[in-house]
């Protein structure tokens, strides 16, 4: 939790300068257009803003706040409950799970499946397979590759310029054959057109299906936090085409902005699943909302 809210130190500032501020006096209209005000610049969005701030005004109006510190306390857990959408683990208990990662280039993707792989072997002691179906940069196969070295685990890889089916169609096989834990698929960073990717990733999830029927058993989008409200749109474009099932949101510690966590869980309801908050191989969470909250605030 203490590299966490050490990492989020961005964002915790920019809010908490402007809500202090007002935690020793009494909570009226100026405490309400300050909260408001700091959640927005903090990327929560302005739907979930209102309705906070509704909620917190109305507690208030009751005489259930007191004063700043009750009123920061509920506004941590109203933030958590904004961010606990669905299921927030990776559910790894199938026999190889299968995990298809996707997002736009610059997103940290590489980076994040690299951290995952860490992440699985390291700290939950499973056997992962990584394969680089992202075939269209070779530069990136070659960054995975390198970050596979790192993590330790099997990589899997295809000519230049193959298919990326085919390249995922390798990646499963292995991991099948080699009695893999996990299976981790990269997939297609570029979003040309939504028919084009749509096509594409089809195709990805076809082969993967024909070998394991349950698989992909997720498929994860990286969000680049730094980007706000235009990652969110680029992650409703994705989970528009293929059926995300969770987010991974990177780069928390280089953003003041680090609410649109919430603004994602809210807007797409598909729950952010892991963070990342730096650029070091352990800088890759499972994302807790009430830790979150917490790093937001406190
Ligand atoms: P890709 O094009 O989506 O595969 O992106 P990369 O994985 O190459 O990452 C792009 C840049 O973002 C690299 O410089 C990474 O080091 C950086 N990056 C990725 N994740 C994080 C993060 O959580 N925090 C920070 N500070 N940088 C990150």
């Amino acid at each position: 939790f203490r590299r966490l809210r050490e990492n989020m130190r961005k964002t915790r500032e920019a809010l908490t300068s402007e809500i202090t501020a007002t935690l020793f006096e009494d909570l009226d209209e100026e405490t309400w257009e300050k909260l408001e005000e700091a959640l927005i610049a903090a990327d929560v969005g302005a739907r979930t803003t209102a309705e906070i701030v509704e909620q917190l005004e109305q507690e208030a109006d009751r005489g259930d706040l007191a004063g700043g510190e009750q009123l920061t306390a509920r506004l941590t857990e109203l933030l958590a409950d904004v961010a606990r959408v669905g299921e927030p683990r990776i559910d790894l208990t199938p026999s190889p799970t299968v995990l298809l990662v996707v997002g736009v280039n610059g997103t940290g993707k590489t980076t994040s499946v690299g951290k995952l792989a860490w992440h699985l072997r390291k700290e939950l002691g499973q056997k992962v397979v990584l394969g680089a179906a992202d075939t269209f940069r070779a530069a990136a196969v070659e960054q995975l590759e390198e970050w596979s070295r790192r993590a330790d685990v099997r990589f899997v890889k295809g000519p230049p310029d193959s298919d990326p089916a085919s390249v995922a169609y390798e990646t499963v096989s292995t991991g099948v054959r080699e009695g893999a834990d996990v299976i981790i698929v990269d997939t297609a960073g570029r979003l040309h057109t939504q028919d084009n990717l749509m096509a594409e990733l089809a195709k990805v999830r076809r082969v993967i299906t024909k070998q394991l029927p349950d698989a992909p058993h997720e498929t994860l989008i990286t969000v680049d936090a730094t980007t706000g409200q235009n990652g969110l749109r680029q992650a409703k474009l994705f989970a528009e085409a293929v059926d995300v099932s969770g987010i991974v949101l990177t780069k928390l510690d280089g953003t003041a902005k680090g609410g649109i966590a919430l603004a994602i869980a809210r807007e797409l309801e598909i729950p952010v699943k892991m963070i990342g908050i730096g650029e070091q191989l352990e800088d890759l969470r499972p994302f807790d909302p009430d830790d979150f909250a917490r790093a937001l605030l406190s």
